[in-house]
């Protein structure tokens, strides 16, 4: 659905102006997030071989109740992925970078950079929370 400007800026504003999902504060440039997906269909196209025309699969979904702001990086990266499923895939990252990165590798023998094993919560399932870290 296309948002009016107030919205927009209702929807920009649902967890004080952050990222739902990373926490970053949100600039003019941020994305409506679904958190359901609405699964649009998806067409090839010859100058980037496939993309969206826009229709969707599940229009039902498409409601400012489902949405979320998301900076640029989290929108692209979660895709049309749940969120239980984008934590995986978040929670992969880690043995990904252990397993695929020579750099991390020797960065982390070296102290250059620290490994933790916490799980991956989002901005969201924090808001309210009294330790809730806004400076970051
Ligand atoms: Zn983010």
């Amino acid at each position: 659905m296309k948002l009016t400007k107030a919205q927009r800026e209702q929807l920009k504003n649902k967890f004080g102006g952050h990222c739902a999902y990373c926490g970053c504060d949100l600039s003019d440039k941020w994305h409506a997030d679904h958190i359901e997906a609405v699964d649009r269909v998806m067409v090839e196209c010859e100058k980037r071989g496939i993309k969206t025309s826009g229709e969707m699969h599940k229009p039902h979904l498409d409601t400012i109740e489902n949405m979320n702001p998301a900076c640029i990086p989290c929108n692209l990266n979660k895709s049309s992925m749940s969120l239980e499923g984008w934590r995986g895939v978040l929670t992969g990252y880690r043995n990904a970078l252990i397993r695929d990165s020579h750099t991390f590798r020797h960065s982390l023998r070296f102290g250059l950079v620290e490994f933790t094993d916490k799980p991956v919560v989002f901005f969201c399932e924090k808001w309210g929370a009294n330790d809730i870290n806004l400076t970051r």
